[in-house]
């Protein structure tokens, strides 16, 4: 027998795989940049890179051809640093009180979205600070921004301007996911009215799905995220994206069960024939989510082995899915079964728990054993 290191082991124990392909999110990331034309395609790696790996997401990305960098916190800012010398990165989450001294010796640029963070950055920069910095301006969201009145004395105020060393000024779309949304129009009109206030200062406007929206939505540069990941941008049409995450399970024991027993906590569903049950070692504590049960009253999410699709059964558990592999007759055993990933798009498991992909992968546990295929951190 030849000798097993310890990664061998510890994939060989793991009741959960993830196998995230880099050459998929590169792949990606070129689709996304041919799709903005003329624009700069940028990355949003936040969220610990959408529960990918930030490090790897970015490298993979950098060696694509990605050179700016969207994160929420300056923590992830301060990682991708390490992780990437030479890429822009900005902060979308801003600037943190006190703490441009931080942000400029990373080379980490804020996206500055309220008056105080303005009037915090001038200074600093005033008082001989460096770095860059983007201006958040809020044209329809109420989320992060600021208002339009805002931007507009700001903008009669040049020698501000001059001092913040803006580098780029954005709004981010709040329905960009459902093309026929009338506010993906108004705030593609606002912001039009922010950049010219703003001459000279390249402009953002897209999320990925702000790029399906067309070229009028496209300015200077697109921040995609989801879509880099394999994920759904747009709401009921196919995702033409390559899927980039792969969640598979070990089938722990296959049972026989007979017709009218229930399965798992709360007997929330009675079985309506003799079935075939195969328990799988993931559950809530890996991020898959409860709300993906199954019950007499709803269907939940399925898995998929030997080819085949097979419901879940029941509730999902802690560290525990059941899935009916009834009509899979090849099921056993060691067996390991895809939760999301080619054959089940994550979007799809996503919406049988009432919930987003973008949650899904963001939420991904630690408890499975990671493995990257292509790109640098390729195993
Ligand atoms: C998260 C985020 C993005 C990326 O959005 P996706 O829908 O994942 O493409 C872009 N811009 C801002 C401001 C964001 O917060």
């Amino acid at each position: 027998m030849t000798q097993q290191s310890p990664d061998d082991i510890a994939e060989r124990l793991a009741g959960g795989h993830l196998t995230i392909d880099l050459a998929a999110l590169a792949a990606n990331w070129r689709d996304l940049a041919a799709r903005a034309e003329g624009a700069v395609a940028a990355a949003v790696v936040k969220g610990d890179g959408y529960g990918i790996g930030l490090e790897p997401a970015a490298r993979a990305l950098s060696a694509a051809g990605c050179t700016t960098f969207f994160v929420a916190l300056p923590e992830e800012g301060l990682r991708l640093r390490r992780a990437l010398p030479q890429a822009t990165v900005y902060v979308l989450g801003g600037l943190l009180e006190g703490d441009a001294r931080v942000y400029a010796d990373a080379d980490l640029r804020p996206v500055l979205s309220s008056l105080p963070e303005i009037a915090e950055w001038a200074a600093f920069r005033r008082a001989g600070g460096t770095g860059g910095a983007a201006l958040h301006v809020d044209t329809g969201m109420n989320r992060l921004g600021l208002i339009l009145a805002e931007a507009l004395a700001l903008a009669g105020e040049r020698p501000l301007v001059d001092s913040l060393g803006l580098t780029l000024v954005m709004s981010h779309l709040a329905c960009a996911d459902t093309p026929a949304h009338p506010l993906n129009r108004a705030q593609l009109v606002a912001f039009r009215e922010v950049r010219a206030l703003f001459p000279g200062v390249p402009a953002s406007l897209a999320n990925s799905a702000g790029i399906f929206l067309g070229s009028d939505y496209h300015f200077d540069l697109v921040r995609p995220g989801i879509a880099l990941y394999g994920g759904a941008a747009v709401a009921d049409v196919p995702n033409p994206m390559r899927p980039v995450v792969t969640l598979e399970a070990r089938v722990l024991q296959v049972r026989d069960s007979r017709s009218g027993e229930t399965v798992g906590y709360g007997a929330t569903e009675t079985l309506g024939r003799p079935s075939r049950l195969a328990i799988l070692a993931a559950g809530y504590a890996d991020g898959y989510p409860r709300h993906a049960s199954s019950s007499d009253a709803r269907p939940g999410a399925r898995a998929f082995l030997h080819g085949l699709s097979a419901p879940l059964v029941g509730r999902v558990s802690m560290d525990l899915v059941t899935v009916d592999v009834t009509e899979v007759p090849g099921a056993r055993r060691g067996d390991w079964a895809e939760l999301f990933g080619p054959n089940i798009p994550v979007d799809e498991v996503a919406e049988r728990a009432g919930t987003i992909g973008y949650e899904l992968l963001t939420r991904l546990g630690h408890r499975y054993h990671r493995t990257y295929l292509g790109g640098a951190d390729a195993a």
